[in-house]
């Protein structure tokens, strides 16, 4: 492989996790940080809003309490975005504290938040039980306002140009915390803490930390849980949620299957295995063929057109052959049924990958516009708070361990 490698271990592009690293540690180390590292891997409290609508009244009942509880608690969180006991005044005054501190434990700590885009644009930094961090980003535009959100803290499929492939897996979230992440910024949305003024949070995207398809079963409980219209959710529009997948086939079959209409975003980042085996680890089990086709098969499955992501990476991905590759790999299934979003590359600390210029990031839209596929150039909102994927938690763990 003649490609440069931004990280000193690019070479042995294998998902990575953090018993990996661990592994890799001198003994005299290994017993504080495998420590730290399985506090870390610490399992989060429950919460209400891990469960669907029955469960939560079944669970209220095995706590001891009467079952529209439940109900009562649901509103408060998905309709009213609050878990403060204190506003919970249809609730008894006695049970409030012991009702909410059993169903709605604090599951995020908000450790630092980073503001840009002349406060169009919120990120920030959430602990979790146990210690691992995650972020949120909060993007603000003129026709939506949207949160993108991690549902790993940390992610195992190593992908050499992100920050967060470099973590490897800490864990997995919950539910919960996923939701949690919705249900603060949707209240600080509302409660106007966007440049704008009040807003609606009207878009979800799960393109913050993690693969959601390795967390497949928490990914879809919170996906319904955004969707569900209140109280039995927040009730933001499937269709305004987007599930990103770094292509990993039978997730994305699974997904399919659902019948949440949910849009699909694959990032695909090179039309050729010979690149994207590198790029994109995982590839060499789903190679291209094989995502472009359940990509495909998303489509006519739920009518959704998938939005291919394609990270522009100077004089690595760039060419206006691989346009020309991607366009006629897209165009052989089918028209109408991609979207591709080339964005320019936010470079990771220690990197040698930067961005493609912007002649060449036009030339290779037009290139793809020219073989009849859509093609959106994307900005990339908050580079300068470190506002690409797993940036500033990569930060966090630089600074705290
Ligand atoms: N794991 C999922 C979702 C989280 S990553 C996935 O890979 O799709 C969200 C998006 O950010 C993906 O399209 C990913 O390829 C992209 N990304 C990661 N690091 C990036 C970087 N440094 N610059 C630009 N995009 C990046
Ligand atoms: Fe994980 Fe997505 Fe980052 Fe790849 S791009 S390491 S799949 S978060």
């Amino acid at each position: 492989m003649s490609l440069p490698s931004p990280f000193a271990d690019a070479a042995s592009h294998h998902p990575r996790t953090a018993a990996d690293g661990a592994a890799a540690l001198s003994v005299a180390d290994a017993p504080a940080l495998s420590t730290v590292a399985a506090m870390s891997r610490a399992r989060p409290p429950r919460h209400l809003a891990d469960l669907d609508e029955a469960g939560r009244a079944g669970w209220l009942a095995e706590l001891g309490h009467r079952p529209f509880r439940a109900r009562q608690l649901s509103h408060h969180y998905f309709a009213n975005l609050t878990a403060d006991p204190v506003v919970m005044t249809d609730l008894p005054a006695g049970q409030r504290a012991e009702l909410v501190a059993q169903t709605m434990p604090r599951l995020l700590t908000l450790v630092d938040e980073r503001r840009t885009d002349r406060g169009a644009t919120v990120k920030s930094l959430w602990r979790l039980a146990g210690g691992a961090a995650v972020e949120s980003v909060l993007m603000d535009y003129p026709d939506r306002t949207t949160l993108c959100v991690s549902c790993q803290a940390g992610c195992g499929m190593g992908c050499p140009f992100c920050a967060t492939g470099t973590l490897g897996l800490v864990r997995n979230l919950s539910a919960g915390e996923i939701l949690d992440q919705v249900r603060i910024a949707a209240a600080a949305t509302r409660d106007g803490t966007l440049a704008a003024g009040p807003r609606r949070l009207t878009n979800v995207v799960f393109m913050g930390m993690g693969e959601p398809m390795a967390n497949y079963r928490a990914v879809i409980v919170a996906v319904k849980g955004i969707a569900a219209p209140p109280p039995a959710g927040f009730g933001i529009s499937a269709r305004n949620i987007t599930v990103s997948t770094c292509g990993i086939v039978p997730g994305i079959d699974r997904l399919a299957g659902e019948g949440i209409p949910v849009r699909l975003a694959l990032s695909l980042h090179a039309p050729d295995d010979h690149l994207r085996d590198t790029l994109v680890p995982v590839n060499r089990r789903y190679p291209v063929g094989a995502v472009l086709d359940a990509a495909k098969r998303y489509y006519s499955a739920t009518g959704r057109r998938v939005s291919i992501e394609y990270a522009l990476i100077r004089d690595i991905n760039d060419q206006e052959w691989r346009a020309t590759a991607l366009g006629a790999e897209l165009r052989r299934r089918g028209t109408g049924w991609a979207h591709v979003n080339p964005i320019g590359l936010n470079p990771v600390p220690g990197s040698r990958w930067t961005a493609s210029r912007p002649d060449v990031a036009d030339a290779f839209a037009r290139r793809l516009r020219a073989a009849g596929i859509a093609t959106t150039v994307r900005d990339t909102r908050g580079a300068d708070i470190d506002g690409a994927c797993g940036q500033l938690a990569a930060e966090g763990s630089r600074d705290h361990g």
